[in-house]
């Protein structure tokens, strides 16, 4: 079979693999769909000797490997030692994409990428989604609700999924105003989640067409900071107070500042971007206000089923978040678009 492999300074190529067999408590997955994350663009861009995996801070064994961390697709054979209850043939799946020892308190809870062990991260540092077949361990697997269809699946497996991380690591309700810096995939999926627990959202961008996403996805307000001090125009909008909670999903210093700076005194802010530095004066912009910082990485293989329910139950159409569906075979041009064009989300489809 051919994986997409990233070579690194906006090369990939589509390189030839043997197809995969399941070893002992592995199974291999018949892909439907593989979504396209930002963070792929990180080894997408790395330098090409080494820079990879290394771009994200997660090591690896450095050799190449199948991008794609967002697979979706079907059970298509069993190793030794998986029941049929663990992985039944034809099972919609999804893949809660870590790997840790399997044995600690992390990976029993279904945090896997908090195991101290070393873990691997498919698409990044172990093979992923973006190929016809996947082999993963069975525990990796997360049921797909009927209702999704395998973009959907794609989209909660990191995506969508993050953002409910953070929504839920905030506490989010039907009470709160809660802004959201950032309205790539994460921030927009943020948006509907975030506007489906009945909270108000305030969405913020510098681009257009993503504000305009953010509306139609249920944002009660827009701004764009290039015109508008986002922090002043977000007490505006709450009465002087500034929102109950933020999330930065942009990984831009100046929104994360603002991530802070926006929320009302005994408020709660959440980083969610990957990458880069904040600069913070932690007196004025937290102390003297009792603020909550929190930073979430993604989600447990739980909350991954959960996000999946939950989109299922309350009927959100996530699939409008996939503005651009490719072939693997357009896998070079599919990277090159999102590299430079930051709107929508794009997906794989098998
Ligand atoms: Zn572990
Ligand atoms: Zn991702």
């Amino acid at each position: 079979m051919r994986g997409v492999v990233f070579l690194g300074e906006r090369e990939l190529e589509l390189r030839e693999f043997p197809d995969p067999t399941p070893g002992p408590g592995e199974v291999v997955l018949a892909m439907k769909a593989s979504g396209m994350c930002g963070s792929d663009l990180h080894p997408y861009r790395a330098p090409r000797t080494g820079g990879a995996a290394a771009s994200l801070g997660l090591g690896g064994q450095g050799g190449p490997v199948i991008g794609g961390h967002e697979p979706c697709g079907v059970v298509a054979e069993r190793g030794p030692g998986v029941s049929e209850a663990e992985a039944p043939i034809g099972q919609r799946v999804m893949n809660h994409h870590y790997k840790g020892c399997g044995l600690c308190k992390h990976c029993r809870t279904g945090w896997s990428q908090l195991c101290p062990h070393g873990i691997t991260v498919y698409g990044m540092t172990g093979h992923g989604g973006h190929a016809p077949f996947m082999k993963a361990p069975a525990f990796t697997l997360v049921p797909l609700p009927d209702e999704l269809t395998f973009e959907e699946g794609a989209a909660v497996s990191c995506g969508t999924g993050t953002a409910w991380g953070a929504l839920k690591r905030l506490g989010v309700s039907g009470r709160d105003t809660v802004a959201i810096f950032g309205q790539g995939p994460v921030g927009l999926s943020g948006t509907m989640l975030g506007a489906a627990m009945g909270a108000r959202i305030i969405a913020i961008d510098v681009s257009p067409e993503r504000l305009a996403l953010a509306k139609d996805f249920g944002a009660d307000a827009v701004i764009d900071p290039r015109g508008t001090d986002p922090v002043q125009a977000i007490r505006d909008l709450t009465h002087g107070e500034g929102a109950d909670a933020a999330v930065d999903c942009s990984a831009n210093p100046d929104a994360r500042r603002a991530t802070v700076r926006c929320v009302r005194t005994w408020g709660q802010a959440c980083f969610v971007g990957e990458g880069g530095t904040a600069t913070l004066e932690v007196s004025p912009d937290m102390l003297r206000r009792q603020v909550t910082l929190h930073a979430s990485w993604t989600f447990s293989s739980v909350g991954q089923a959960e996000c999946a329910r939950f989109v299922a139950d309350r009927k959100i159409p996530l699939g409008k978040l996939l503005t651009h569906r490719f072939k693997l075979e357009q896998a070079d041009a599919a990277y090159k678009l999102f590299d430079t064009q930051t709107t929508g989300k794009g997906v794989f489809l098998f």
